[in-house]
Parts: structure tokens; C-alpha cells; sequence
């Protein structure tokens, strides 16, 4: 039970739905006592974070803006360290506190990335909230101000992540048994 296959790999599930939307709506909380009155722009980074950012949103309880980016960084189970442009952040960022979502932090070059394009559009503050951080993979030196779960190193799918293509409509969080 609990084991479901995914092209040529088994994966386990690690996190349930039950487990996520708790600390889901503990994020919420943490970021509104951080941005209560700031009407902070959100900034979810598309394919990954839509899941993670349709339960957050909804159990965020303060005004608040909301604009999907795009970016990518990753091909299969590796990451290519090929982060491409940011696409979509073309609304009003300047003076504002923007919170970037994401799914997951694995290496960080992903948020690296994204972070520096977005410097050029003069936030007022930029803050990081990912579902799940691999703090032994990160290399970056950015502070995560908000997550869900710490995990290991190991190719996870589900609840908005896909194994080439696959997996984005799982409700729970699986790792690869192998
Ligand atoms: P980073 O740039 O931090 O190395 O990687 C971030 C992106 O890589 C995430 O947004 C996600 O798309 C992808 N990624 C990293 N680790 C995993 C993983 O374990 N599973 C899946 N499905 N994607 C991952």
C-alpha cells in the first residue's frame, strides 16, 4: 500500500495530504503575522508550486495580490543548473514585499535565479516560502523564510511535482524507493 509506480520508477508515499495542509495553514499564519497590512504580491513559480499555492491562498486571510511565474531548471530526476528566464512578473513589483513560492528548494538555483531578475523590478523586500527544502542538497545562501517540510536528497513526486510529466495530480508527496 502506498506504493505506486510512475514510467520505470517505484515511488513510497512519504507526505500525506492530511501532514501538508497542516503545515500549509501554519505557513499561512507565519506569513501573516510577517505581512499583515503589506498587501504582499505572490509569485508562484509554475508547473510545480500550483497545488502548494491553491491551498496556501486559500488559507491566507489578508489582502493579497497573486501573479504565476515561470521558470525551470530541471530535466527527469537531475537538475541541469540551467535556470531560464523569468516569465511573467511584469506586474507592479516596484515597492512592494513580493513572497516567491515554490514547490521545492533543491540546490537553489532555481530561487537564485529568480531573486536576481527580480532585484531589477526594485522590490521593496523579496521573501522565499517552498513546500519542501533538501537542506543537504542547498547551496545557496539565501534564507528560506518559509517551508513546509525538510526532506533528504531524494527525487520526490506528487501534490503539484512530476517525474517527467507525470505525478503533478497526486494528492500526497511520494519518494522513489530506489
Ligand atoms: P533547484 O533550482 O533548487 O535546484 O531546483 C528547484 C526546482 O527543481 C523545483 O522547482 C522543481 O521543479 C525541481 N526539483 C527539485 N527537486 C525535485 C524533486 O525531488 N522532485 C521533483 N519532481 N522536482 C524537483
Amino acid at each position: 500500500m502506498g506504493i505506486i509506480k510512475i514510467h520505470d520508477k517505484n515511488f513510497k508515499k512519504s507526505i500525506s495530504e492530511e501532514e501538508i495542509l497542516q503545515r500549509v495553514a501554519a505557513i499561512a499564519r507565519e506569513i501573516e503575522a510577517d505581512c499583515k497590512y503589506q498587501n504582499p504580491l505572490f509569485l508562484p513559480v509554475l508547473n510545480g508550486s500550483f497545488m502548494f499555492t491553491s491551498d496556501l491562498m486559500k488559507e491566507i486571510d489578508m489582502n493579497c495580490e497573486m501573479q504565476f511565474v515561470k521558470v525551470k531548471s530541471y530535466t527527469g530526476m537531475h537538475s541541469t543548473q540551467q535556470v531560464k528566464t523569468l516569465i511573467g512578473a511584469d506586474m507592479a513589483v516596484s515597492g512592494r514585499t513580493v513572497i516567491i513560492i515554490e514547490d521545492i528548494v533543491d540546490t537553489g538555483a532555481t530561487i537564485k535565479e529568480l531573486v536576481n531578475q527580480l532585484h531589477h523590478l526594485n522590490p521593496n523586500e523579496i521573501k522565499i516560502c517552498s513546500l519542501l527544502f533538501k537542506p543537504t542538497k542547498y547551496k545557496g545562501d539565501l534564507k528560506v523564510d518559509y517551508y513546509g517540510f525538510e526532506i533528504p536528497d531524494d527525487f520526490v513526486i506528487g501534490y503539484g511535482l512530476d517525474y517527467n510529466g507525470l505525478g503533478r495530480n497526486l494528492r500526497h508527496i511520494y519518494t522513489v524507493t530506489e
